[in-house]
């Protein structure tokens, strides 16, 4: 992609009002423009680290077979009002009207409409168990959002749901998504640790956090540094004491990235969602519900991996495997940038013509690609091009034929 006519642009100065250190990062890089409080749109660059994160999330969910499907945003509200929740939650989940005034909500999550549509498809127990996920965007009218895509109001998402026959087919859905999830941070380069949580809004059943221990975060976790006992503080009682070692607890704040819940028969009864057993017999489908918010991934990734100059993205999430820039070689530059591209290698390439060499660095900085290459008058005339790791200061001179080897 060329630089010249990139719809996005770096920000030197950013409003003191933009505390997150991942906010500032993302917004000065050019990854997200904010739209309203809460609201942002990503630019080519935000967008495809959304794809790589979304890419690391399916190569996982393939391996167990969670199809993915996709779900609508608006619906009818009648569909919250038999599980409750349309009266349960409060301002958050966002009601509207249509035209003849029947209330909809926009989506907060997806379990009355995954259970509503799963009340057609299973009928029985051959049907279990299911696992479907999606990507797709969730609404919730924030009164304090803040921290960037840390809290947005709207926001995508991984949500995946389970459905099945009983308690111990939804335990071992659970222990999937649980271990997905494990190797899945690992992947996204984030040490997300499980802790104990609160069912919340979803229910009262099992839950689980993945947290990743931050100062940006706005959740408060408590651990035993004698067994390494975990939970969110909303969990524990008035007494913040490990139960098992008899010792008070530590607390620390932390970023929840995703989140996994049994959530047991809790919508499936509302909503009628019933498979005939082996003897005939109508049953109740046991569900799950398991989501990483994907925009909180990518400020959670800017949060750690980052450093004076700008981010640092680690290769598998970075927007381009390199960052090719042109001093004032653009004939020379093109031919390079064409050649990368035809090898199959992702690369933002500097073609401006009106930009200092420093102003260049800079914006690579800030943008934070793994690879800078530069060609100027001096390698060209080799047919050799500067090649710099963005978190390394070591520069080496490569011939052209041996770029494809060092991105590859
Ligand atoms: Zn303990």
């Amino acid at each position: 992609m060329k630089q010249s006519h990139l719809f996005a642009k770096t920000i030197r100065n950013i409003s003191d009002d933009v505390k997150s250190v991942s906010h500032k990062l993302l917004l000065r890089g050019g990854f997200i423009f904010p739209v309203s409080a809460g609201i942002y749109a990503l630019s080519p660059l935000g967008f495809r680290v959304f794809e790589k994160i979304k890419n690391i999330i399916r190569n996982d969910f393939d391996q167990f077979e969670a199809q993915e499907i996709s779900m609508p945003i608006v619906h009818p509200a009648r569909i919250w009002k038999q599980t409750g929740r349309f009266q349960d939650i409060g301002d958050e989940l966002w009601k509207i009207k249509n035209r003849e005034g029947e209330d909809f909500v926009l989506a907060m999550t997806h379990e009355e409409i995954a259970a509503y549509i799963a009340e057609t498809i299973i009928k029985t127990y051959k049907d279990l168990p299911i696992l479907v996920n999606q990507f797709q965007v969730k609404i919730r009218d924030e009164l304090r959002a803040r921290g960037g895509m840390l809290r947005a109001k709207e926001f995508l998402m991984q949500d995946a749901y389970s459905f099945d026959k009983d308690e111990k087919g939804m335990d071992e859905s659970y222990e999937k998504f649980y271990e997905s999830y494990g190797r899945i941070f690992k992947n996204l380069s984030l040490e997300a640790v499980p802790v104990e949580a609160s069912g919340g809004v979803m229910g009262q059943g099992q839950s689980h956090e993945f947290m990743l221990i931050s100062e940006a975060g706005e959740d408060k976790i408590a651990f035993c540094e004698q067994c390494g006992y975990k939970a969110n503080i909303e969990v524990l009682a008035n007494a913040k004491i490990c139960q098992k070692c008899k010792i008070e607890l530590k607390e620390t704040s932390a970023v929840e990235l995703g989140q996994t819940f049994k959530l047991g028969l809790k919508y499936s009864r509302s909503l009628n969602v019933k498979f005939k057993d082996s003897n005939g017999k109508d049953n109740i489908v046991y569900m799950g519900s398991y989501g990483i918010g994907i925009g909180r991934a990518m400020a959670a990734v800017a949060e750690i991996h980052n450093d004076e100059k700008g981010l640092v993205w680690p290769q598998a999430l970075s927007p381009f495997a390199a960052h090719l820039i042109s001093l004032g070689q653009n004939k020379e530059s093109d031919r390079v940038y064409t050649a990368l591209l035809k090898s199959g290698i992702d690369v933002l390439y500097d073609d401006r013509l009106d930009k200092t060499p420093g102003e260049k660095f800079t914006d690579a900085d800030l943008m934070g690609m793994p690879f800078r290459i530069v060609i100027s008058a001096k390698t060209a005339v080799n047919k050799k091009a500067e090649v710099k790791k963005r978190n390394e200061n070591k520069v080496s001179i490569v011939s052209y034929a041996e770029l494809n080897n060092i991105l590859q």
